[in-house]
């Protein structure tokens, strides 16, 4: 029995982890969840998997919360400060880190300080930080299991490998806004953005997928994740999205995975590795889909990818910078404030007048996170 503490547990992620654990009851049981700011969702979900102890990270719901489970012996604490200390307890044994955004970086790396393996979601973690959390990993010997579905599948290829790698193909769906020129992308609004032809989550990733941001992002993670240049990575668009990443060999023999789109096959393999376990989730019928297709993204039209390997390349802080712009950009589309193209630019102006950090501690970034928002 695994015991897991699910950070981010009222998102997409988070649900769909409980969902796994829902259906394996004899293999995991929850230890810790801990929320945002949805106490209503936290506490339902508490009264169903009785943890241990629960957090919500907006300590003005602290009260509801205790109020709602003061029939229950579960622990309640409030603050993003309580998630960090919650990572030292002893009786968890895998932590999921699918909080969004540079939030998730700090218990991430806490828990893998902790000695506990890290299911990894938060992509921003690695994006903002990779050397960093790396160091940590291989310092208290612990893994990081990706749960991104490009990683995972890319974790998979590599399964029994040693031969080195000649290059990783980053499969994308091209968002909804595929084959858009500029003209048409300056007037897309929020509610298309927030349309996703395959996946279903959480608002910040789906429209960083629209502005093909989380591709970039998931760039930065690989080359963190798998030590891979970031130049012998290459996206591929593939619209269909079950071929959810390639791995290109020496001899030139290229390994992928597939199955159909849903974040709960990722997220169960990366908690029952190195076994894999029955799962009834639907299973991919190739007459279905009687073509699959792949092409190159429009780099030009997308910029954001660009800047994501401009950001890689310069290294240091620029990938923090990268990111804290384009959290702000992407919570401003969001809000109506800022255009589909504005999000790009943004981010470029953040990169172009940032103070530049070479060698970056943690302190250094938090500041320029910090700062770059404030900007
Ligand atoms: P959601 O927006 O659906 O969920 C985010 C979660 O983080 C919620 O539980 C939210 O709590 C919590 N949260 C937000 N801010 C804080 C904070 N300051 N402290 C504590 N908790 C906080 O996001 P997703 O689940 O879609 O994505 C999570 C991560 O996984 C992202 O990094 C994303 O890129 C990555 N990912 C997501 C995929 C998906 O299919 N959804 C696929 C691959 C990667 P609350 O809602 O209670 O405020």
């Amino acid at each position: 029995m695994k015991k897991i503490a699910i950070l981010g547990s009222t998102g997409s992620i988070g649900t769909q982890t409980l969902n796994v654990v829902r259906r394996h009851g004899d293999l995991f049981a929850v230890e810790v969840l801990c929320a945002g700011s949805n106490a209503e969702l936290l506490v339902a979900q508490a009264l169903e998997f009785n943890p241990n102890a629960v957090v919500i990270a907006d300590e003005s719901k602290y009260e509801q919360v205790c109020k709602a489970l003061a029939a229950t012996d579960i622990k309640v604490f409030a603050g993003e400060a309580a998630i960090e200390d919650l990572m030292t307890m002893d009786s968890i044994d895998i932590v999921v880190a699918a909080i969004v955004g540079f939030a998730g970086l700090r218990p991430t790396l806490k828990a893998l300080e902790c000695g506990k393996p890290v299911a990894l979601a938060n992509k921003e973690t690695m994006v903002v930080a990779g050397s960093i959390v790396t160091a940590a990993a291989m310092r208290h010997k612990v893994p990081i299991l990706p749960v991104d579905s490009e990683h995972s599948a890319i974790f998979q290829c590599l399964v029994g490998e040693c031969s080195p790698v000649d290059k990783i193909l980053l499969t994308a769906s091209g968002g909804p806004f595929r084959g858009y020129s500029r003209e048409r992308l300056a007037s897309v609004t929020v509610e298309q953005a927030l349309h996703h032809p395959n996946w279903s989550m959480g608002r910040k990733v789906t429209v960083d997928s629209a502005t093909l941001m989380n591709k970039g992002l998931e760039v930065i993670e690989a080359r963190w994740l798998f030590g891979v240049d970031a130049n012998d990575i290459e996206v591929v668009v593939h619209p269909q999205s079950v071929v959810h990443s390639m791995v290109q060999f020496s001899d030139g023999s290229i390994k992928a995975q597939l199955g159909v789109p849903t974040m709960e096959t990722p997220i169960q393999y990366a908690l029952t590795f190195p076994e894999r376990v029955e799962s009834h989730l639907p299973r991919l019928d190739f007459a279905d889909y009687p073509s699959l297709t792949f092409e190159k993204p429009d780099r030009s039209a997308f910029r954001c990818l660009d800047l994501a390997y401009r950001a890689i390349a310069q290294g240091g802080n620029m990938p923090c910078v990268m990111n804290a712009a384009n959290e702000v950009a992407v919570q401003r589309f969001l809000g109506g404030e800022i255009g589909f193209l504005d999000i790009a630019d943004v981010v470029e102006h953040a990169m172009q007048t940032a103070p530049f950090v070479a060698d970056p501690s943690l302190a250094d970034l938090l500041a320029t996170d910090a700062e770059i928002r404030n900007h």
